[in-house]
């Protein structure tokens, strides 16, 4: 086992970051909170201040959720063709900046630069997606069973929108949302994490830039979700919530979108389980578990939380996990050859070595990694447990953080039943060569995603989304704008 090191540091704040406008975004203004307070974003590779922001409220939240009201009509009534074009020039301005916005989201969020511009490439994908998808949005025509009656099916955007993502994916799971609600004609009010609002408010100039009239968008950051998003939820004026979080923040959202009978997407949490079957190629299982695991710091919802291995590979997987894991670069981000960043805050460093005790109190061997190295910085090496109890707190919570831990099973049936002995159903991964196998297995996992001998689900393509305590509602693929519009049908009788 190595000592974690941590691979160069950095000093002083990029102009990227300093560049970016750091009010709230309210009516096509960028203006000052009501009481003029700020707060602070902190770099979790160094810990040092690298903004403050203006801090929304919610007299704040009041002015930007009745903007939306003012414009929704007009908005509502823009060319298909419009609203594409707006969206495409922004996937293109988005591209354009590409370091520019993998540096902010780096310095604010930690993960690795590479990784960041993937994040930024895949999060403008949604965007031109979903211009192709805005001059596409369709209806139908039918008749009653009798004949005597036409059946004129139409959509409509839904009105405004509550927008509420988390800090794992500061700009995917905003244009994630962003795209189809431009695309479907709704205006948005729209709330980033207080940890990583710096990359939300950028890509604010690039939609100003690209078009997006005054008004259609509004930016509230915040240090009281609570405060802001209620009092958008209980507006009367909002139509629609779409949630990216926990599942604990999401049901209180559903239980507040009741009160209005909002249509509400809730993309909550995760815990994946990754099956390795004793037919299973085991590098190829090696690459996605190590994909599955430790991309985004294992800070994913679609991250591998529990990895099920056959017991006869079980001895050879891990060997082979626990050295590609062990040689990984740890270090601040945005320095060359860093491959595992630090951990978004304190908090979830201290959530990830509570629950890494926790295993080993009941028995769990570390193979590598298990200790956090000096700080400052938020860091925690990649991490292989093995003979992990199937009543460790890590089987039935989610990590988010580079730590796999290995459960060894007997049969098909025993793993199947474990993996879904959860509340959660977002994705699993299933590595096996049988083709009977893989079929009986995938149509088995209670989940939304299945990751068949690929550690990686998510595309702007496919429809993202889960059952059961992880939410509903899909996004992204061809379906995913459906979650902006109201079907509308009129009778038309023959006559
Ligand atoms: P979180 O639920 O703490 O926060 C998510 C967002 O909700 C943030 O913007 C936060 O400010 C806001 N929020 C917090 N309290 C609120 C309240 N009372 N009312 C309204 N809004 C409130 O989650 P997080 O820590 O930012 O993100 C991690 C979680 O997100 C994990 O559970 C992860 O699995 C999940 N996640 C899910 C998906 C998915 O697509 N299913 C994707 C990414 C992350």
């Amino acid at each position: 086992m190595t000592d974690a090191t941590i691979v160069g540091t950095r000093v002083g704040v990029s102009d990227a970051v300093s560049r970016v406008s750091t009010e709230l975004f309210i009516d096509g203004e960028w203006v000052e909170s009501t009481t003029g307070e700020r707060f602070e974003i902190l770099a979790p590779a160094t810990e040092e201040v690298i903004a403050t922001v203006a801090n929304g409220n919610a007299d704040d939240a009041r002015r930007a959720v009745e903007t939306c009201a003012r414009v929704q009509k007009h908005w509502a009534k823009t060319a298909p063709r419009e609203r594409s074009v707006i969206l495409r020039r922004a996937y293109e301005l988005i591209l354009e900046r590409q370091d520019e916005f993998a540096t902010i989201m780096t310095t604010e969020m930690g993960k690795p630069f590479a990784e960041a511009k993937g994040e930024v490439a895949y999060a403008a994908e949604f965007f031109r997606w979903f211009s192709e998808e805005a001059v596409r949005i369709g209806g139908d025509v039918t008749s009653t069973g009798d004949g005597a009656t036409r059946i004129l099916v139409s959509k409509e955007p839904v009105g405004p929108c509550v927008l509420v993502t988390p800090w794992n994916f500061p700009l995917a799971m905003g244009t994630r949302k962003i795209g189809p609600a431009i695309a479907a004609g709704c205006t948005i009010v729209f709330k980033p994490s207080e940890l990583t609002p710096l990359t939300s408010l950028a890509l604010v100039d690039v939609l100003v830039e690209a078009g997006v009239p005054k008004g259609v968008l509004n930016v509230v950051p915040t240090t009281a979700p609570g405060e802001v998003v209620s009092t958008w939820m209980s507006s009367g004026i909002a139509r629609k919530i779409s949630f990216t979080g926990s599942t604990a923040v999401g049901i209180r959202l559903l239980e507040q979108a009741s009160q209005h009978v909002m249509r509400s997407s809730m993309e909550l949490g995760g815990n994946a389980p990754l099956i390795v079957f004793e037919d299973a190629d085991l590098d190829r299982a090696v690459d996605g578990a190590l994909a599955a695991k430790v991309r985004n710091m294992g800070e994913a919802c679609t991250a591998a939380n529990r990895i099920f291995v056959h017991r006869a590979v079980a001895d050879r997987f891990t060997e082979k996990l626990a050295a590609r894991m062990d040689a990984l670069a740890v270090g601040d981000g945005l320095v060359e050859g860093t491959q595992v960043g630090p951990l978004v805050e304190e908090k979830a460093l201290t959530k990830v070595e509570r629950l890494v005790a926790d295993a080993v109190e009941r028995g769990a061997r570390v193979v590598c990694g298990g200790s956090r190295p000096e700080g400052p910085g938020y860091f925690y090496p990649p991490t292989v447990l093995a003979d992990v109890s199937k009543d460790a707190a890590l089987m039935s919570e989610e990590i988010f953080g580079p730590v796999a831990p290995i459960v060894v099973f007997d049969t098909e049936d025993e793993v199947v039943e474990i993996a879904n002995n959860t509340p959660w159903g977002l994705a699993g991964y299933i590595f096996t060569q049988d083709v009977d196998r893989s079929f009986r297995v995938s149509e088995a996992l209670e989940v939304g995603m299945v990751g068949l001998n690929t550690g990686i689900v998510s595309n702007p393509a496919a429809p993202f989304g889960g059952i059961k305590a992880s939410g509903l509602g899909r996004e992204g693929s061809t379906i995913g704008i459906d979650e902006f519009l109201e079907v509308k049908y009129v009778a038309v009788p023959r006559r």
